[in-house]
């Protein structure tokens, strides 16, 4: 009973912890707004593509893909090496390119025509069973799809994230990104994990980076656990506007 209440305890530190840092984000970066075209099938193709490299070579090779098959119909028609050489710059080609014929093929079967929008009568619970069946759907992908393909409550883990997460101390130190998902689905605020998700991404490639962080420039380190326990960095002497 008493490890139950300390347990419900930490759980709730912890979400007043997230709740915080969302609201200290928000006053540093504001309030983001979701890009891209919002269609879910191209969200998700376009996750596939990001798995394992950079926003720039995913770029690429989604700009690359789009030139050389601009309907997902030509996608599915066209020849794997074609497929293969257009995604090329975002890494693991063979493989991505298996795996985008393989979902495409398989919501052509289920639907009759290349769209997800099936997906917007369904829960999250449901698409989650749905979607994370397929191969190269992993837990990052279906949240990027539920956050920005169907505008869902999810709040995708990336290695930023995940960093940011272990910095700050509420995501335990030694957790990967795949039971993280389930992790912050419990201490999430309403309604923003959109904000968080794309803030603590800002943070981390312009101030909490892997290597070297600039703890000196960093608003949020009264928050921060690593900051606390780092003899070498100093507390950043900085208020908001
Ligand atoms: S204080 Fe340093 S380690 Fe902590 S979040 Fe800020 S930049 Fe990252």
């Amino acid at each position: 009973m008493r490890r139950s209440k300390k347990r419900w305890q930490r759980c709730e530190d912890l979400k007043a912890k997230v709740r915080k840092i969302t609201l200290l984000l928000e006053k540093q970066y504001g309030h983001p707004r979701r890009k891209g075209s919002g269609n879910p099938l191209d969200i998700l193709i376009e996750t596939i593509l990001s798995q394992n490299t950079n926003d720039q070579n995913r770029d690429k090779a989604y700009q690359r893909l789009k030139a050389r098959f601009p309907r997902w119909e030509d996608t599915l028609k066209g020849k794997t090496k074609s497929i293969v050489s257009a995604i090329r710059p975002g890494g693991l080609a063979e493989q991505k390119a298996r795996r985008i014929r393989e979902i495409l093929q398989w919501i052509k079967k289920r639907q009759g025509r290349l769209s997800l929008s099936f997906l917007k009568k369904m829960d999250s619970e449901e698409i989650r069973k749905t979607m994370g069946a397929l191969k190269g759907i992993g837990p990052k992908t279906l949240h990027c799809l539920l956050l920005f393909g169907l505008g869902r409550e999810a709040f995708p883990v990336d290695t930023h994230i995940l960093r940011i997460g272990k910095r700050f101390g509420f995501i335990p130190e030694q957790m990967g990104a795949e039971k993280a998902h389930l992790w912050m689905r419990d201490l999430m605020p309403k309604q923003k994990s959109l904000s968080l998700h794309l803030n603590l991404i800002r943070l981390g490639r312009t101030i909490c980076k892997a290597r070297n962080p600039e703890c000196n420039k960093c608003l949020l380190s009264i928050e921060c656990l690593w900051f606390s326990t780092h003899q070498d960095c100093n507390r950043a002497e900085v208020s908001f506007p």
